[in-house]
Parts: structure tokens; C-alpha cells; sequence
């Protein structure tokens, strides 16, 4: 049987433990913290990471936690609404192969899914690695040492992995911060089903109310020096962005004060390689090609590079180089063009000016309008093939 060692048990992680578990592989999974990590705002599953999640018969179970469709209402920060997006506009614009789902219910999805046929090790990771044409053997921070076919850098944006095997200097950080918090029971401050979400210079913050603990906060904003943003940490650093907003910012930095662990916070960074692959070592998801969060893609791209990397191994059966070779030919594509998305994408999440801004909002106003949104519809499925 062949092994695996996959480190990070996030989304692209499991995800790989799932596909070649099924597979037939043998799979160990070390993960540094000492616990699963099941928070995070809504994933878009769109495109290849749709049919990933379909191949991967994760559907089911994650169509019983989708979050279904919601108004978007565009608000100022004194809360008074600007003009709402109604549902049917987002509904129609993806179509029907997509879906949205909060990361911590994919994260649940696949550990399901994935269920003892891995071995996990939570609060471990990997000490040192070195590989010759037959093997690659990894020595694990609790001690032990493994040997295996394969091993999987899964650790995401700041990937030790990466840095261990690859070297430093292949993450391009961008003068922003990302936020995601978890909330309680919205519904006396915003309407249900809905994500009430301010857009101003540099900044937005989106709060989606979906229900008792189907509520999610969401911040992104521009900073010069992000480092000096992640020191002060996500309390005093959101508090500061964002105190000056109404409608239902003030809460959700309330729900941030009580349980300040439960947030994702960090800063937002791609990372360009120019291979993702070395003898019998791989990198997968953000660890490789991070194309962050302005991109929307990146759990949808973990999913599909998971899913892609058994059926490459399945062709090449005992050429494992082979494998990955064809497997990051065949993926590269995609993430370059997500990157180059995102990119854009900064301009909607943090506008320059208010002129962007003021762009912006006819932009999205202009999607309301029935002719547009086929129009709107055509491209996203371009994007997305
Ligand atoms: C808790 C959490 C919340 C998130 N929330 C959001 C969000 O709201 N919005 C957004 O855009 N993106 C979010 N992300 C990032 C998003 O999940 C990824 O962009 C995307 O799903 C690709 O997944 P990934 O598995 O490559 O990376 P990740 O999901 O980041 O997973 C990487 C995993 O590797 C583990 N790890 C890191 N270093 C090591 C190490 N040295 N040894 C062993 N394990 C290690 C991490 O603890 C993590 O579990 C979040 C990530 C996490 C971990």
C-alpha cells in the first residue's frame, strides 16, 4: 500500500486524506494545532471546485449546509441602506453548479467524509524532510519518523513546508488584512437571511445574518504595514478599522471582544512558485499558489488540486514525479488565472477612493438590471471554465 504524510488538516489537507484514502493509499495527517480548526466565513464552490466536490460525493452532505441564497444590502456607515441586491441576482449569476457554504461546514464535511480511514496527529508537525528516488522520510516533531511515497505540504499561506523545502521569499504579501468572525443570534439588530455589507475607501465589512449560529462577520482592509496590524491583534486591530460603522458592525466587535480565538485574522498574501513540486514532494492549496481571499477560489482550489492530484497518481500508478508534473500542468492554469483575479478583485473589497467606490456601486447596480445579469452570468461561467 502507498503512504502519505499530509501536513495541515485545513481544507486542501483533507481533502487530499479523503481522495487518496479512497484511493487506496495509506494517509497520515499532522496538524500543528492542537485541535481541528473549523471557523471561517462563507467558500464559493463554483466551477472546478464544484465538480471536485461532486466527484469527491461530498454534495450530499454539504447541500444540507449551504447557505441557500440571501440579499446582499448595500448600507453607509451610519447603516442607512444604500439599495439591495435581491437573491434572485446572485442565484442567477452562478447558476446552478455552485454553491456556498461556511469553510468550518466544509472543514466538517470532510473530516466526516474522511472519516478513520486516516490517521490524524493534532499538535505535531514536521521537524525535517529528506527524500531520494524511492522514498521521502520525514522526521515529525513528537519523535517519531515516517517514511513514505509522498508527502503533501497542506500548511497553507505560511507553509513551513514550503519554506523548509523550497526556500523563503515565494509569498508576496499584499498591504491588507483579512478577517472572519463567527457570531451568535443576529436577528434583532439585521434582517434574517440577508448580508448587510458596507464598501468604502479601503475597507469593507459584511455581516451576514443567517439564522442562531449561522451568522458570520467579515472584514478586509488596506493597511501599510500588516506585520505591526497582526501584533496589535484582532480586537484592538478590527476595533480600530472599523468602530465608526452601524449596522451590525458594533455587534459583531462585541461577539470578537468575548472570544477573540474564535476569529480568523490574518494578513492577506499570494504565493507565486515556479513549481509546486520535487521528486516526491508537493505542495497543495494556499501552500502553493495562495490566490487569496479577494480571488473567492481558494477553498474551491484546494478541492479540485486534491481531487486532480489522485487522478494524476491514479495514471502514472508508480511514476511519482511523472504524477505531479502532469497534475501541476494540468491545475496551473486555473490558479495563475485566479491570482490575476484576484488582483483586480482588491478594488472591489478595498477601493482606493471614494470614486471607486461611487464605480463600484454603479457596477453593482447595473448587475440588477435583467439585461445585464445574462451578461453577468456568461462571465462568470468563462471565468469558471
Ligand atoms: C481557521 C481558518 C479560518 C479561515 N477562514 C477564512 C475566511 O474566513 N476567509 C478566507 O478567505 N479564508 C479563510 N481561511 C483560509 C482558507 O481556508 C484557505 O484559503 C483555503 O480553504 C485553502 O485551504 P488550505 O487547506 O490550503 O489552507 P488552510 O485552510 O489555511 O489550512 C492549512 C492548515 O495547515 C495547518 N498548518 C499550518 N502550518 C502548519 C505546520 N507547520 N505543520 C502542520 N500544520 C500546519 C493550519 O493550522 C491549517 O489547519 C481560513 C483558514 C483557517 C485555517
Amino acid at each position: 500500500m502507498k503512504r502519505a504524510v499530509i501536513v495541515g488538516a485545513g481544507i486542501a489537507g483533507l481533502a487530499t486524506a479523503l481522495r487518496l484514502g479512497r484511493d487506496g493509499w495509506h494517509t497520515l495527517v499532522v496538524e500543528r494545532a492542537s485541535a481541528r480548526r473549523s471557523s471561517g466565513y462563507l467558500v464559493n464552490l463554483l466551477g472546478s471546485g464544484y465538480d471536485a466536490a461532486e466527484r469527491l460525493a461530498l454534495l450530499p452532505v454539504l447541500s444540507d449546509r449551504a447557505l441557500g441564497v440571501f440579499t446582499t444590502v448595500l448600507v453607509r456607515a451610519d447603516g442607512r441602506p444604500k439599495f439591495t441586491v435581491p437573491s434572485a441576482i446572485a442565484e442567477a449569476a452562478l447558476g446552478a453548479r455552485s454553491m456556498s457554504v461556511f469553510r468550518g461546514d466544509l472543514e466538517a464535511a470532510l473530516y466526516e467524509a474522511v472519516g478513520d480511514r486516516t490517521e490524524f496527529r493534532f499538535g505535531t508537525t514536521v521537524s525535517s524532510v529528506d527524500q531520494d528516488a524511492d522514498r521521502v522520510r520525514v522526521v515529525l516533531s513528537d519523535g517519531t519518523t515516517e517514511e513514505a511515497d509522498l508527502l503533501v505540504g497542506a500548511d497553507g499561506v505560511h507553509s513551513a513546508t514550503r519554506t523548509a523545502v523550497f526556500g523563503p521569499d515565494l509569498r508576496v504579501d499584499l498591504p491588507y488584512i483579512v478577517a472572519a468572525v463567527p457570531l451568535g443570534d443576529l436577528a434583532a439588530v439585521l434582517p434574517e437571511s440577508s448580508a448587510t455589507t458596507f464598501i468604502g475607501p479601503g475597507r469593507t465589512a459584511a455581516i451576514l445574518n443567517l439564522g442562531p449560529q449561522r451568522s458570520s462577520a467579515f472584514f478586509t482592509y488596506r493597511c501599510e504595514d500588516p506585520r505591526s496590524e497582526l501584533r496589535r491583534g484582532p480586537v484592538d486591530a478590527l476595533g480600530a478599522a472599523f468602530q465608526d460603522l452601524a449596522a451590525g458592525v458594533p455587534e459583531a466587535l462585541r461577539h470578537l471582544e468575548k472570544d477573540p480565538t474564535s476569529a480568523y485574522f490574518d494578513r492577506v498574501s499570494q504565493v507565486v512558485m515556479p513549481r509546486w513540486s520535487t521528486g516526491r514532494i508537493v505542495l497543495l492549496g494556499d501552500a502553493a499558489w495562495c490566490v487569496t481571499v479577494f480571488a473567492g477560489h481558494g477553498a474551491a482550489l484546494a478541492l479540485a488540486g486534491a481531487d486532480q492530484l489522485g487522478a494524476a497518481l491514479q495514471r502514472h500508478d508508480h511514476d511519482i514525479p511523472a504524477a505531479l508534473a502532469d497534475w501541476e500542468a494540468g491545475l496551473r492554469p486555473e490558479a495563475v488565472k485566479r491570482q490575476a483575479l484576484a488582483r483586480r478583485g482588491m478594488y472591489q473589497y478595498a477601493p482606493p477612493s471614494r470614486f471607486h467606490v461611487w464605480m463600484n456601486d454603479i457596477t453593482i447596480r447595473a448587475i440588477t438590471l435583467p439585461g445585464v445579469r445574462g451578461l453577468l452570468r456568461r462571465s462568470i461561467e468563462r471565468q469558471n471554465r
